[in-house]
């Protein structure tokens, strides 16, 4: 279906990389929620997405070549007017080319703006053993600095992940830290499932994946995938 004639795309140009447009496509043809993400290929175009989307958005370099966005200056977010989308337009290619010269680049994501919420990340490997394989964990220091993740081997039922969940040390993070309300813990469940679903489903295709971050949100206000990454086999 869907996902596999994105991935047979990619394929089709030798590539192993999906781009973070093309990963949101797959995790969305499994019902993850991801934000709205287009791409544009002229300032014209960025403007024109902008107001489809609605401001703010974010923008971001689409280069199979550019894995971390971020480090090549290839994320810009908060814009909001058309000055700004021109201006970020300009930028990001310009950072990018001066980040690595020879990257290809397929244009400018333009995406809507999430509302802050608490990052999470999700990530999957092909285990040789095991095969897909999914990691739960808070984003930021927890997992960079702390290793605070936690792994099951998919499919992985409602129950399992609720208990994802509870195992991090940063647990009660989501609980609600600093007067913040409760996480909305189901949707997060749910989204895991899903994610395994998708990991198993294509286990053939990818060799990795992540989400992150995945930006959870207050009991009845779900989750948003803002950045997607999908490497093939
Ligand atoms: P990178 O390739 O560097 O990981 P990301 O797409 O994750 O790039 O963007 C960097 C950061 O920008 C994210 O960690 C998140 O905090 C923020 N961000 C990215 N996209 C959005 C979005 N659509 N809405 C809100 N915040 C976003
Ligand atoms: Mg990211």
């Amino acid at each position: 279906e869907r996902a596999c004639r994105i991935i047979a795309h990619a394929r089709a140009e030798g590539r192993d990389v999906l781009t973070e447009i093309e990963a949101k496509e797959v995790f969305a043809a499994y019902n993850l929620p991801v934000a709205e993400t287009r791409l544009a290929t002229s300032e014209q175009e960025a403007v024109r997405l902008a107001h489809e989307i609605g401001f703010p958005v974010v923008m971001k370099i689409v280069s199979p070549d550019i894995i971390h966005k971020s480090d090549a200056g290839g994320v810009k977010v908060n814009i909001k007017d058309d000055a700004g989308v021109r201006e970020a337009y300009r930028t990001i290619l310009n950072n990018a080319k001066s980040y690595k010269p020879d990257a290809r680049i397929h244009g400018i994501a333009v995406q809507e703006m999430a509302p802050w919420g608490t990052e999470v990340i999700l990530g999957s490997v092909n285990d040789p053993t095991f095969g897909p394989t999914v990691m739960f964990g808070l984003g930021g220091i927890f997992v960079e600095v702390l290793k605070d993740v936690t792994f099951r081997v998919a499919p992985v039922s409602a129950a399992q992940a609720q208990r994802m969940l509870d195992e991090i040390r940063g647990a009660p993070v989501l609980a609600g830290v600093r007067g913040e309300g409760p996480r909305d813990r189901q949707a997060l469940a749910d989204t895991i499932c899903r994610y395994a679903t998708m990991v198993l489903d294509l286990a053939d295709e990818i060799s990795e994946s992540d989400a992150n971050p995945v930006l959870v949100y207050e009991v009845g206000k779900g989750v948003k995938v803002v950045d997607a990454r999908i490497i093939l086999k």
